[in-house]
């Protein structure tokens, strides 16, 4: 089992990539577990159609320790298995404890066991939390590969470069890895040459690069993802597209974060390009 974390900037994209690359990855014929990592709880909305689960640190507060799987992991579209860890309120503990907490108990449930034949476990991970709890998944060593949504903004890709000192910290004593940035467009010049850059840079790739849509708020307000929502669209084949990259990949590295001066350069070599 291929246990993947998605990081990056809070709003960049992360649970509407995760989501809508997982229902790539089922018709591919994959069997996938999500499960959630912010207090908002909405990693798992366009698998069940709402906002219908009930989070891991809410179950355990209200019934204690004797929780069963069925209470805390349920079946969405095509099959999926969702699970929302829950976490606390912003500026109140450490958004990380959640995840781990959910992960120990998902793991002495049986969540992980070979009879589950799980193919992957994604992680939707907050990850811009400057308490460092963001980084407990990749230093306990309960994600393996790691996926940074990135787009062509400044303070995106400053997360980005810091997610990846988290990842080379970890990674010297661990077995996790960068498998590449995913950039999530938000139409700023010259962004697929620049991510592409920004990525040979890291030691990584970008692994697809993801056009804005309104097909995707189109099937967001549906609660679904495009797939679901109408798999003819040009924006489903975009996710088929990552969801294959991601389960060819074979590019993982430890990163090589960028000095500040040299990332603002990149910026602003970019950025100029167009005015020159
Ligand atoms: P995060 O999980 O990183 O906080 P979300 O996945 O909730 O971010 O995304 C924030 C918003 O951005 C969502 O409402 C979603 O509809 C929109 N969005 C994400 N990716 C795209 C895209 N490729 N095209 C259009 N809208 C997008
Ligand atoms: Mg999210």
């Amino acid at each position: 089992m291929r246990k993947v974390a998605i990081y990056g900037k809070g709003g960049i994209g992360k649970s509407t990539t995760t989501q809508n690359t997982v229902a790539g990855l089922v018709e591919m014929g994959r069997k996938v577990m999500i499960v959630g990592c912010d207090p908002k709880a909405d990693s798992t909305r366009l698998m069940l159609g709402g906002l219908a689960q009930k989070s891991v640190l809410d179950t355990l507060r209200e019934e204690g320790e004797d929780v069963e799987l069925d209470d805390i992991r349920k079946e969405g579209y095509a099959g999926v298995l969702c699970v929302e860890s829950g976490g606390p309120e912003p500026g109140v503990g450490c958004a990380g404890r959640g995840i781990i907490t959910s992960i120990n108990m998902l793991e002495s449930l049986g969540a992980y066991d070979e009879s589950e034949k799980l193919d992957y476990a994604f992680y939707d991970v907050l990850g811009d939390v400057v308490c460092g709890g963001f980084a407990m998944p990749i230093r306990d060593g309960k994600a393996q590969e790691i996926y940074i949504v990135v787009s062509g903004e400044m303070m995106a890709m400053y997360a980005a470069n810091n997610i990846s000192k988290g990842i080379r910290k970890f990674a010297q004593t661990g077995d996790v890895r960068l498998g590449g940035l995913i950039c999530n467009s938000r139409m700023v010049d010259n962004e697929k040459e620049m991510i592409e850059k920004f990525a040979e840079k890291l030691g990584t790739q970008m692994i697809h690069f993801v056009p804005r849509h309104n097909d995707v708020q189109r099937a967001e307000i549906n609660r679904q993802t495009v797939i679901a929502w109408n798999p003819e669209v040009e924006q489903a084949d975009e996710y088929r597209a990552l969801a294959a990259a991601i389960d060819g990949n074979k590019n993982f590295v430890i990163p090589k974060p960028m000095e500040i001066e040299e990332l603002e350069g990149l910026l602003m070599e970019f950025g100029l390009l167009d005015a020159a």
